[in-house]
């Protein structure tokens, strides 16, 4: 079977969603299981690889298609912990999507791993199928916050992981780090980010916790077990990692993530410049032709529907000019080199700053805007109240 279409003009991203962990960390609220079992695991394989050859076939291999076939240039594949299953479903997911789509051979290839689920056939067989890029779920240094955290991996696990990954030849690591945990101080964070030097990654994202509803750890926060570092704290861990990593040679790119010249996420820039990406799997968003679409995160109704032929994906109303306009505004700014006027007109034929003039002028008032001519970005202060700044443009 092959969908492929001649004249590619586009690019585009893919995400394949692998929902399945060894063990679920006490902060997750990902859709993600453990405790699956083999048949289940496989199950999911076929029917993820099913959905992937039907919306290609669909959109791409009739005449009500898309009349020209873009070209994928990032896949990443995340979760839950892809590197949790066996190497032969990725494998074969990967052939998948080269049978059917149009893959750029300079394509950035992402699969995330968790250091204590990693091996060097596992390495190997990534390699081999054609990942060029590794993202690889640290978090902390310290074993005790780890543990804290549910973590499945010790530290000795993600030394043992960065050399497997090496001797196979991956030079494009990002590594996870978390901050602003229970019980973190912030030497752990400025030890954390020490010892990760040795292993030179290229690229570092940089969460700070979210609590989420339900999950064992806000539970245990909320009943006094478990304290959160202060405000002040949080924030000063924020700008402990930003000065840190750009001594070392980091560039601040965006509000998480950080990297060494030439090493952006070029699939996560899909996300933040609003360029079309398709989700396959359980719960994975796209966002294609101005439409974003969710699809469903109960694995029952998911193989059910595949089964079915029917598509997984909800789809929500095209977006109007006005929700683009939005969005653009503030998910580019979460890029530091910030957005550029000239290229809101290319893409909506009008100025940002006649559009949002008065939001604008507020938040250049507040200081949590720069402009520099037709660029406005985040200030330092934007970084740290991000969420008002976003909430101006809608
Ligand atoms: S490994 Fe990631 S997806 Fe899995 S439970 Fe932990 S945080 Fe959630």
């Amino acid at each position: 079977m092959n969908a492929k279409k001649k004249d590619p003009i586009k690019s585009l991203g893919i995400y394949c969603h692998v929902p399945f962990c060894v063990k679920k960390c006490a902060y997750c609220d990902f859709c993600s299981f453990s405790g699956q079992n083999s048949q289940t695991i496989a199950d999911y394989f076929k029917a993820l690889q099913q959905e992937i050859r039907s919306f290609a076939l669909a959109r791409f291999n009739s005449d009500v298609g898309d009349l020209a076939f873009p070209v994928v240039d990032t896949i990443y594949f995340g979760g839950g912990t892809p590197s949790s299953v066996s190497p032969e479903y990725i494998q074969k997911t990967m052939a998948v999507i080269n049978e059917v789509f149009t893959v750029s051979e300079a394509a950035e290839k992402t699969i995330e791993i968790n250091p204590g689920t990693l091996s060097a056939s596992k390495a190997e067989s990534y390699k081999a199928a054609g990942f060029n890029r590794v993202s690889v779920g640290l978090q902390v240094w310290q074993d005790e916050l780890l543990k804290m955290l549910g973590r499945v991996h010790q530290q000795s696990d993600f030394i043992q992981c960065m050399e497997i990954l090496r001797s196979v030849g991956f030079n494009n690591i990002s590594v996870d780090v978390m901050y602003g945990l229970p019980g973190q101080k912030l030497e752990d964070l400025t030890a954390t980010l020490a010892e990760l030097m040795a292993f030179s990654p290229t690229h570092l994202s940089c969460y700070s916790l979210i609590l989420e509803a339900g999950t064992p750890m806000t539970n245990l926060v909320k009943a006094g077990r478990l304290v959160l570092p202060s405000e002040d704290l949080e924030r000063e861990m924020h700008w402990t990692i930003d000065r840190f990593l750009k001594a070392h040679g980091y560039s601040h790119y965006e509000i998480s993530s950080y990297c060494r010249p030439g090493y952006e996420s070029r699939h996560n820039l899909k996300y933040w410049e609003m360029v079309p990406y398709l989700g396959f799997g359980l719960g994975a968003s796209g966002f294609y032709n101005g439409v974003r679409s969710v699809n469903t995160s109960d694995l029952k109704e998911y193989g059910r529907l595949i089964a079915a032929g029917k598509s997984p994906a909800k789809y929500e109303p095209p977006m109007s000019e006005g929700e683009l306009m939005s969005e653009w505004m503030f998910l580019g700014l979460r890029k530091l080199n910030g957005i550029d006027d000239a290229d809101f007109k290319k893409q909506f034929n009008r100025s940002f700053f006649a559009i949002y003039q008065e939001a604008i002028d507020s938040l250049l008032k507040a200081e949590l805007l720069v402009q520099d001519g037709s660029v406005l970005r985040l200030t330092p202060k934007g970084q740290d109240f991000e969420n008002q700044v976003s909430l101006a443009f809608f």
